[in-house]
């Protein structure tokens, strides 16, 4: 079995900028990707603020972090779902859900987020049969249909504007009183002057209901307590991420929600283990962030495996 200077664990926008940067480093790399190269920057339709690219998509971005890591020979790329990780030696062994074993001298966890649910009645029962979280992967079913969307952070916002492209209408379903949303001013402004989009205020998703496909919502106001049943050809769920750490938890150290915990160097709780993007515990969750966190994890890694003298 090879062993690696270096293990990449997930290949979003951080894993792939750890890897350029193992690259240049010339650190034999192996990057381990369980589903989608190039992880949730595949999912965002527009990119605006990614420096050096005034407006691209997520997947002509992704493709070009993609291209430059595969740009370097010491770099090896595989599918395989880590599993669970395990100190042996000097370094470590780490083990897909396919029993396939893999060695390193350092690793870096750059597995990301997921959507988080909101557990209400229908949400699993109609995932995929107009429930969803993502609209690049979904907007087309929706065409010319009435949806729901509910959250107004960032996230929620970016897709209503591009979901408006397909939608016959939207209507935003928003825990704040009228007016508060929780994302961007620009994002806001732009959803506002969209014709397509209206908004219940001060309420709350509670039950998603139909036959095949889902055809109504329960919406609780948190006013009066009431709840309305509404016609509804979808709802687009945007309620926050959730880490992909539960394979570390017992390893690592996290915070409350999951997040691994690292220093400004991306260094977590066990020696020779660094963790980079949004898996980890910090203010901002974005490509450009991700990209920065890949780096500094990977120079770290290098200096821990070069001053161990296990290079
Ligand atoms: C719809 C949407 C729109 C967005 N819009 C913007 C935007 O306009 N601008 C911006 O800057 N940011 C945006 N973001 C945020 C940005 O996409 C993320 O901050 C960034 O992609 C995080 O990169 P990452 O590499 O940390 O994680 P991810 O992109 O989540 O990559 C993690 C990778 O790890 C893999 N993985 C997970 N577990 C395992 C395992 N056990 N074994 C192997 N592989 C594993 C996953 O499959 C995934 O490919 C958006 C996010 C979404 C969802």
């Amino acid at each position: 079995m090879k062993n690696y200077d270096l293990i990449i664990i997930g290949a979003g926008a951080a894993g792939l900028s750890a890897a350029i940067y193992a690259g240049r480093s010339l650190l034999s790399t192996l990057v381990i990707e369980k589903f989608s190269f190039g992880g949730r920057v595949n999912d965002t339709p527009r990119v605006i603020n990614y420096p050096g690219f005034k407006e691209i998509s997520g997947r002509d971005l992704i493709n070009e972090f993609r291209r430059q890591a595969e740009n370097f020979n010491t770099n090896e790329f595989t599918y395989g779902t880590v599993s669970k990780i395990e100190k042996i030696g000097e370094g470590f062994k780490l083990i897909t859900s396919r029993r396939r074993e893999f060695f390193a001298k350092a690793i870096i966890i750059a597995t990301g987020t997921y959507a988080k649910m909101i557990n209400v009645p229908g949400e699993i029962e109609f995932a995929g049969r107009g429930v969803s979280y993502c609209s690049t992967c979904d907007a087309d079913y929706f065409k010319d249909k009435d949806i729901h969307i509910l959250g107004s952070g960032d996230l929620a916002l970016e897709e209503a504007d591009y979901l408006s492209n397909f939608a016959n209408s939207i209507n935003m379903i928003i825990i704040h009183e009228e007016g508060n949303f929780d994302g961007n001013e620009l994002e806001v402004k732009k959803i506002k002057e969209n014709p397509k989009i209206s908004y219940t205020w001060h309420s709350k998703l509670e039950g998603i209901y139909g036959d095949d496909r889902v055809n109504s919502l329960d919406i609780l106001d948190l006013s009066d307590n009431t709840n309305t049943r509404v016609t509804s050809d979808g709802v687009f769920i945007f309620a926050g991420m959730s880490p992909n750490s539960e394979f570390v938890k017992d390893y690592l150290d996290l915070d409350d929600f999951g997040f691994i915990v690292t220093d400004d160097c991306m260094r977590t709780s066990v020696e020779g283990i660094y963790a980079a993007g949004d898996i980890r515990q910090k203010p901002l969750r974005q490509i450009v962030t991700a990209a920065s966190d890949g780096a500094v994890a990977t120079v770290y890694a290098e200096r821990y495996i070069r001053n161990r003298g296990v290079r």
